[in-house]
């Protein structure tokens, strides 16, 4: 005990930390772990901090996406205990939407006003399950990431921008899709390798290996491929962890520049997964890992929350530093959390403006990435028709 606060007392003070952020200075992970956890009496001050941070490039401005949710396939190798989505071939609920399903919803959204078509799919089912080759064979390709570039060619044809989340892909997997898809993601998680150790909720993820992962975020960079990414807060990781992942990020978009945004996601516990009766992160405690990654990341760095994750704590997180709530889909729910509901964009808009910002819409890719160096050509046309709608939303 002795020795802990004698190392507390000599960290330095947060105050300090917090003015050398407002000053422009770079803050190292030391300073982020000591940021995320500072002690109740210090939060008020370090969420007006990133508050302070983020109006300076950001504005009272908040943007959302909306999107249709296409879960091309809930199949997936991977285990992690946190999950509902995921499913075995024969289990119920197993799906691979054909893509007449992945038109049909991509133009649906389009009549409901979406842009995004977010393909989020399990990872390598092909790998585990000889089932899903067959199905894959009889759809005429090799693997998921093939099938993939056809349901992101369908979204196109009707006329939404795709957003791959395909789990870990390839180097050559990535530079395949980069022409069918405006941006592209993977969450980071947890850069704590310990998760996969026995009894972690990794264990049975091979695909979810920190180094592995980065490596893929570092190679969407050497592609030039606008990327999402973040964590997962209450999967068994420290503060200290969730400061040093987030310096992960920001070093991967130090090389390469093509961060686009920071996912920080709260774990929700649901009914019939392994961890059902697991503890959820509390709201200040992510209003710290929120506070603490606009610090980090510095102004221009979208800083992302879920809504439907957090639906009360939506004056909170813009408090803390936030100014995007991802996507919110008229059309399907999220899958992935399928017990939370997205936000009425109404009422959400009403919270903003109460709370002092302005909600948006945006593009699956931000404005800061729309040019020749991060988009390929033939994306062009579609990117711009939307945004020409967008210009027309705001000026009516
Ligand atoms: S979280 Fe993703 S990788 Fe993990 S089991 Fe679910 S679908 Fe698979």
């Amino acid at each position: 005990m002795a020795q802990a606060e004698f190392s507390t007392s000599r960290r330095e003070p947060i105050r300090d930390i917090l003015d050398r952020a407002l000053a422009g200075a770079r803050l190292t992970e030391a300073d982020a772990i000591a940021l995320i956890e500072c002690g109740d009496a210090d939060l008020p001050d370090l969420m007006a901090a990133a508050a302070a941070m983020r109006d300076r490039a950001k504005g009272r401005d908040v943007t959302y996406s909306p999107k249709v949710f296409l879960p091309v396939t809930n199949l997936c190798r991977d285990r992690c205990t946190y999950c509902t989505f995921r499913k075995d071939p024969g289990e119920p609920g197993a799906w691979t939407m054909t893509i007449a399903e992945i038109a049909e919803w991509s133009r649906r959204g389009r009549m409901l006003g979406c842009s995004e078509a977010l393909m989020c799919l399990g990872d390598k089912p092909e790998i585990a399950f000889k089932e899903y080759r067959a199905t894959l064979a009889a759809l005429g390709v090799s693997n998921t990431i093939e099938y993939v570039a056809r349901a992101c060619a369908a979204s196109l044809a009707e006329g939404l921008l795709p957003h791959t989340n395909a789990g870990l892909m390839s180097r050559a997997e990535m530079a395949m899709l980069r022409p069918l898809n405006v941006s592209m993601g993977l969450m980071l998680e947890s850069i704590a390798p310990r998760l996969r150790q026995s009894g972690g909720v990794h264990q049975w993820a091979p695909d979810k290996d920190p180094a592995v992962r980065l490596r893929m975020i570092d190679e969407a960079g050497e592609l030039k491929i606008p990327f999402t990414t973040g964590i997962l807060i209450g999967i068994g990781d420290t503060p200290a962890e969730r400061a040093q992942s987030l310096a992960a990020i920001r070093a991967s978009h130090e090389r390469h520049g093509h961060i686009q945004e920071v996912i920080i996601q709260n774990f929700r516990a649901k009914p019939g997964i392994a961890m059902e009766d697991a503890p959820e992160p509390g709201a200040l405690e992510m209003a710290r890992a929120i506070a603490t990654a606009r610090l980090l990341l510095g102004p221009a760095m979208n800083v992302q929350a879920p809504p439907n994750l957090s639906p009360h704590e939506i004056e909170l997180f813009l408090d803390a530093g936030i100014n995007d709530w991802g996507g919110i889909s008229p059309l399907s729910r999220d899958y992935v959390n399928p017990e939370a509901p997205w936000p009425h964009l109404d009422r959400l808009a009403e919270r903003c403006a109460r709370a002092g910002f302005h909600l948006n819409q945006r593009l699956a890719i931000y404005p800061e990435f729309i040019n020749d160096e991060w988009v390929d050509p033939a994306l062009r046309p579609a990117i711009d028709q939307h945004n020409a709608r967008l210009s027309l939303e705001v000026s009516a």
